[in-house]
């Protein structure tokens, strides 16, 4: 397969923005810079692919650069399946990945349904085409550490240790995410070639193999107070238990490794280059082979709140991973949206994010430079647009990403609206979001963990965000299951607008970017948090129970 890249500029193919951009995002996750293993159709998160099989890409390019402006097309876990007449405010695109019934939503029947050809794995914005590399990440993982950094009492991480583990294309964010609150961090991955990357890429200041080495290069940056990152080549499950052992003073524990799909966890003692053909050979082996490792990692971790750190599970499902491993104890330390970011999905806040396509920085530094003057007041925006724009190296098309909330993501919709309008931007805008966000997502594990009415696992929800996102103007809107923390345990939807710069499009944004983090507000009124009432209030959220 030759190495997909998407166009660049503002000439289409397709007959509509909308289409075109689709075509354009789905070409870029696939894209050898911004997809993990681009080759298998790989984007992120263990298995979460763009498409279901080459023939069922080259289908979706075809299918979209035919696509009428008053046509949709469904796509059914990344394979097109029917294009239907609808109208110009309709979708030109809707997708849904990995959804199973209930009571057949496991791994296991997931992986014979997806031998035979039927299904695939979307993860979040794999299979819903807005994944855009590392960045996607980096400022929610930024502001956790920041937040973790306030509940230590401290205005910073300097002075501080973190240990986690995973450098994969989310969990490399972290060690950046550290540095740039002033922590040090050693961060370990079983595949030297993902800590060459993100090391290639500005995420990772260097690496060993000699854990020796590490914990001394780590000891003297947190003796010093200097922000540090060093990654570590090594199994976590090995090395966490003999960092506890050695006593290392560790302040901060967390992990991403892909814990929330056993076949994507590497067990002790199976070299990284068997680790398909292990799984493959034996994949319910190999499930209890990593499980059983995940307990030592786990049982580390909560060894290390023992001794003082503060611990947290970083939305991969290990602790019920190493629950189901036969560990009891796996649960005693909390996950990061209760610990440390529901307060601001109480407010509609999540990840917001952008691409240009024109293919150009510039137009990325303009966005910049128009959502600082939007919010003046907000300093944390304001230090994040900042150091994102010295720091993050672009992957594949430009992007960027930036925290906003209710009756706020419009008004940046409208503004690059208006620049694509005048000319300012050299070709249309991307608008979207992750589906980790505070009104699209079910998961009890992970962003709907103790939620304060017991509504955890409602999954009713995500399902009325992305109808009411259809019915809003979206250009493709997605309902998946099972991103983030794994088969059974999530249900989550996305949307994707377009700005080019027309009036129809202002319409739609004006609609969609409201409506879609007032379904968060929403839904954390409906649990009962007084923050999120305020909100509802304050900024004029129609709900009629309140
Ligand atoms: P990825 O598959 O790209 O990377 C996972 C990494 O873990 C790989 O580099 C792999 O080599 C490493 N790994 C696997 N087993 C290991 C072991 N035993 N010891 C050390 N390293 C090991 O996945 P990703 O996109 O980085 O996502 C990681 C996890 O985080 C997933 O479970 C994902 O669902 C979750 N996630 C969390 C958030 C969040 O906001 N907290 C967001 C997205 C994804």
């Amino acid at each position: 397969m030759p190495e997909i890249h998407a166009a660049r500029g503002a000439e289409r193919t397709a007959k509509s923005w909308g289409a075109e951009a689709a075509k354009r995002m789905l070409m870029n996750n696939l894209d050898p810079e911004v997809a993990e293993h681009p080759e298998d159709l790989v984007v992120y998160g263990g298995t979460g692919r763009a498409a279901r099989s080459w023939e069922a890409y080259d289908a979706i390019v075809r299918t979209l650069d035919e696509l009428e402006p008053d046509e949709t097309l469904l796509v059914q876990s990344g394979k097109p399946v029917g294009v239907f007449r609808t109208h110009e405010w309709a979708p030109r695109v809707l997708i849904a990945n990995s959804n199973l019934v209930g009571d057949w939503a496991t791994w296991p029947e997931f992986r014979r349904l997806e031998a035979l050809g039927l299904t695939m794995y979307g993860q979040m914005t794999a299979g819903s085409w807005i994944y855009i590399g590392t960045q996607g990440i980096l400022q929610g993982t930024y502001e956790t550490f920041a937040a973790v950094a306030r509940s230590l009492g401290r205005e910073s991480l300097a002075g501080t240790l973190t240990l986690t583990a995973g450098a994969g294309g989310m969990g490399g964010a972290q060690p950046l995410a550290v540095t740039m609150n002033d922590g040090v961090v050693l961060i370990v991955d079983v595949d030297q070639t993902r800590l060459a990357r993100r090391v290639e890429h500005g995420y990772l200041d260097e690496y060993t193999a000699d854990l020796d080495a590490a914990v001394a290069r780590v000891l003297a940056a947190k003796d010093a107070g200097e922000a540090l990152s060093v990654g570590v080549v090594g199994n976590a499950a090995e090395v966490f238990p003999e960092l506890l052992r050695r006593g290392v003073p560790i302040d901060i524990v967390t992990d991403q490794t892909s814990a929330h799909d056993p076949l994507a966890y590497l067990p002790i003692g199976v070299p990284v280059e068997q680790w398909k053909a292990e799984a493959d050979r034996d994949p319910e082996d190999f499930t209890r082979r990593s499980r059983t490792s995940m307990t030592e990692h786990v049982a580390a971790m909560v060894g290390f709140q023992d001794a003082g750190a503060a611990v947290f599970d970083y939305g991969n499902s290990i602790r019920r991973e190493a629950e189901l491993g036969g560990f009891e104890r796996a649960f005693e330390f909390p996950g990061f949206v209760p610990a440390y970011i529901r307060p601001q999905f109480e407010e509609g806040r999540g990840p917001f994010r952008w691409v240009a396509l024109s293919g150009d920085p510039e137009d990325i530094y303009k966005t910049d430079r128009a959502i600082a003057e939007l919010f003046p007041e907000d300093a944390a925006l304001h230090r994040w647009l900042e150091q994102a724009g010295e720091k993050v190296h672009f992957e594949g098309l430009p992007a960027r990403i930036c925290w906003l909330g209710y009756k706020e993501r419009h008004l940046a919709g409208l503004k690059f609206n208006e620049m694509v309008a005048s000319g300012e931007l050299k070709a249309p805008v991307v608008i979207g979001r992750d589906h980790l966000d505070s009104g699209s997502v079910a998961s009890p594990y992970r962003e709907t963990e103790a939620m304060k009415d017991g509504s955890d696992a409602i999954a009713d929800w995500p399902l009325l965000n992305a109808l009411l996102n259809t019915a809003s103007g979206a250009s493709w809107v997605s309902l998946h299951h099972g991103g983030g923390v794994g088969i059974g345990r999530s249900i989550h939807a996305g949307q994707v607008c377009v700005a080019d710069g027309t009036a129809l499009a202002a319409e739609k944004l004006e609609r969609v970017l409201t409506n879609d983090p007032g379904t968060g507000v929403m839904r954390h009124v409906d649990a009962g948090y007084e923050h999120a009432r305020d909100i509802a209030r304050e900024r004029g959220l129609k709900v009629p129970m309140l």
